[in-house]
């Protein structure tokens, strides 16, 4: 034992002397610092490095009691040893109860030095023991921050007595109040009522076998949420059979668990992408070599797995010429954001024919050399596109000559009438031309009269033609003109032509056309059929009323978005205010000899043209049928 450190309160120079010396002759080499008053003792005792104190129990200025009580405070690890000449048995015991290490009789020197040796063993293993609990302390400390962390609890489980031990973070994953001893029934009460059993078998059969277990089951929190734990757990027995008890650890894995079922997930859709068979899945590099390809893709490019595996044909080798530009561009686009957008290519089957399809390119890694392409047989739906573009065309074609028949049947019901207009001027020149004779032959002939005469027959041979020359392009069978119309124009050579009918009908027809409207862009003919359509059925039906006018409005308008609006108005009996939209059914009518075919013709027609069609009630009574047509681009407005 080297270089001790003691502070010796001692007034008696001769006693401090006697002390040292028997230290010395014992070998226990020192320095002592010496002091007599409270000052200097409290003030040593702050020095570092003390390693005894030895107190004599009276002073002038202080006492030893004190003394103590001073160091229990401030250094209560320092051993403390009375040296006294008057203790008596008393006072000894009352020192060493309050704390002193031991007390020696100055009469009795010679035991100072095992005393001394005692005091100083005892206080190095309460040192160490401090150290070795400090250290425990920290590595529980680190333990329970390892725990959390890592969402892995301890615990401890005696068989015999059934006592469970949890660690802090346990009791967290378990989330039990950390006051409440844990039991096997809490831990079942805790699990999901579809695990209990099966955790129950797995306890019970660990119980009765004593073997390490582990056990990965759900928990059921308060808040209705699950957990996934994994226990694991091993049997410590010791020496005594009936200390035999599990350790193990239990893991909060829920996160784990999550990642793999998404994972899972994830993998069985692609799984069942691939397996499906359905999109043809190809991986590639950039080099054109085809690594993998499963069923779907072989069959949509005709070729044996054999053919791909060995590298022979490539995806450049199945794209044709012309396609191989637009290949490359995805190409740079996957290479440079790791996917490419689906794009429409064709590739060039085994057997040498085309196949349409659609594919979709991403790179598997940042280096971009190899990727998935994603590849869908396009032949159906471009059939099914054909077919119904050919289905739209038939569907076209249909309806001109529906519509071509329900113009010449509208012109069989105006024969009549056309036959009293075409044959007015007729009768005229007829009489024009007697009367140009007359003059002729008298003498002299009266050359101007004749001269008029005949004038008057040309302008109605001209009216007579231009009659018959509309009625013709009526009933002619013309394929659909997209033309410049001036509506205007149209409307009054409608009027013309049902100008008998109207008469036949006792109709007063009025027109009201907005000057300066736009051109529309469209087909005459067809437009006139709607006009002639709306204008028939309005005298027709007006024909029923017997009193009041029977007034018919012709009537055009700018209307919005560069449309023009077309409207017929009648003052017949109208219509039901909810049957407004029947009208236009096909085969819907209430005449007896009608076809019901006019109105849906018409609206068909008018849609061909970017309009609508649609019909109102008139006030008083009475039916409007309006309809829009778009301007022709050209057309300033
Ligand atoms: P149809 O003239 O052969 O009956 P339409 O499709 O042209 O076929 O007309 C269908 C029905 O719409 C007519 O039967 C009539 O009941 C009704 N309708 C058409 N125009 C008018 C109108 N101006 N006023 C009242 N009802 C009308």
């Amino acid at each position: 034992m080297s270089g001790l450190r003691i502070v010796l309160l001692e007034d008696n120079a001769n006693d401090a002397e006697l002390i040292q010396e028997f230290l010395q002759a014992d070998h226990l080499c020192c320095e002592i610092v010496r002091v007599q008053s409270r000052a200097d003792f409290e003030a040593a005792l702050k020095t570092v490095g003390i390693d005894l104190i030895l107190a004599d129990y009276k002073l002038p200025a202080f006492d030893g009691l004190s003394a103590l009580e001073v160091t229990l405070r401030e250094r209560p690890e320092v051993p403390f040893i009375l040296v006294s000449g008057t203790l008596g048995e008393e006072l000894a015991v009352e020192a060493l109860k309050s704390g002193a290490t031991d007390f020696v009789l100055k009469t009795r020197l010679s035991r100072l030095v095992p005393a001394v040796r005692r005091a100083l063993r005892e206080a190095s293993e309460r040192a160490e023991r401090k150290n070795v609990e400090q250290a425990l302390h920290r590595s529980e400390m680190y333990l329970a921050e390892a725990q959390r962390l890592s969402h892995t609890g301890s615990f401890g489980w005696y068989l015999l007595s059934g006592e469970i031990y949890w660690s802090d973070e346990t009791y967290r994953i378990f989330e039990l109040d950390a006051a409440i001893k844990p039991t096997v029934q809490a831990i079942i009460d805790r699990t999901h009522p579809d695990d209990r059993v099966r955790v129950q078998q797995i306890i019970d059969r660990a119980a009765s076998e004593r073997k390490a277990f582990t056990i990965e089951h759900r928990l059921l929190m308060a808040d209705a949420s699950i957990k996934y734990v994994r226990a694991v757990a091993h049997g410590v027995n010791g020496c005594d059979p009936d200390r035999f008890r599990f350790v193990g650890a239990v893991m909060d894995i829920t996160e784990r668990k999550r990642t793999e079922q998404t994972l899972l997930e994830r993998e069985s859709k692609i799984r069942r992408l691939v397996d499906a068979n359905i999109i043809g899945i190809i991986v590639w590099n950039f080099d054109g070599e085809i690594l993998e390809a499963n069923d779907a893709f072989l069959r949509i490019v005709g070729y044996e797995r054999e053919d791909i595996g060995s590298g022979r044909v490539g995806w450049r080798d199945l794209t044709p010429q012309e396609w191989l530009p637009r290949s490359e561009r995805a190409l740079v686009e996957a290479g440079q954001t790791g996917r490419a957008q689906p794009y429409e290519k064709e590739y060039i089957r085994r057997d040498g024919s085309r196949v349409p399809v659609m594919v979709g390119l991403a790179t598997f890694d940042a280096s971009g050399t190899e990727g998935v392409a994603f590849v869908v047989d396009l032949t159906e739906r471009k059939r099914a596109e054909t077919e119904a573009h050919e289905s739209e065309l038939r569907y076209r074609e249909v309806q001109r000559e529906l519509a071509h028949a329900n113009r010449v049947a509208t012109m069989g019901q105006l024969t009549a009438s056309i036959a009293h207009e075409v044959n007015q001027p007729i009768a005229a020149t007829v009489t024009n031309a007697q009367a140009a004779l007359r003059w002729l032959a008298g003498q002299p002939p009266e050359v101007e009269k004749v001269r008029q005469a005949l004038g008057r027959i040309v302008n109605d041979g001209n009216r007579a033609g231009d009659v018959i020359g509309r009625i013709h392009e009526l009933i002619r069978k013309t394929p659909p003109r997209k033309e410049p119309v001036d509506i205007n124009k149209a409307i009054r050579e409608v009027i013309e032509l049902t100008r008998g009918e109207a008469w036949k009908h006792g109709a007063l027809v009025q027109t009201h056309l907005a000057d300066r409207l736009p051109l529309i862009e469209g087909d005459r003919v067809q437009l006139q059929q709607v006009l002639l359509n709306l204008l028939i059925n309005a005298m027709e039906v007006m024909s029923g009323v017997s009193d009041g006018v029977r007034e018919l409005l012709i009537s055009t308008a700018r209307a919005d978005s560069g449309c023009v609006l077309v409207t017929v108005l009648d003052s017949g009996p109208g219509f039901a205010a909810d049957s407004a939209e029947r009208l236009f059914a096909p085969f819907y009518t209430t005449k007896p000899t009608g076809l019901g075919m006019g109105l849906p013709i018409c609206r068909s027609i008018v849609e061909a043209h970017g309009g609508r069609l649609w019909a109102s009630a008139n006030v008083p009574r009475g039916a409007i049928f309006q309809f829009t047509v778009p301007a022709h681009p050209d057309a300033s407005s």
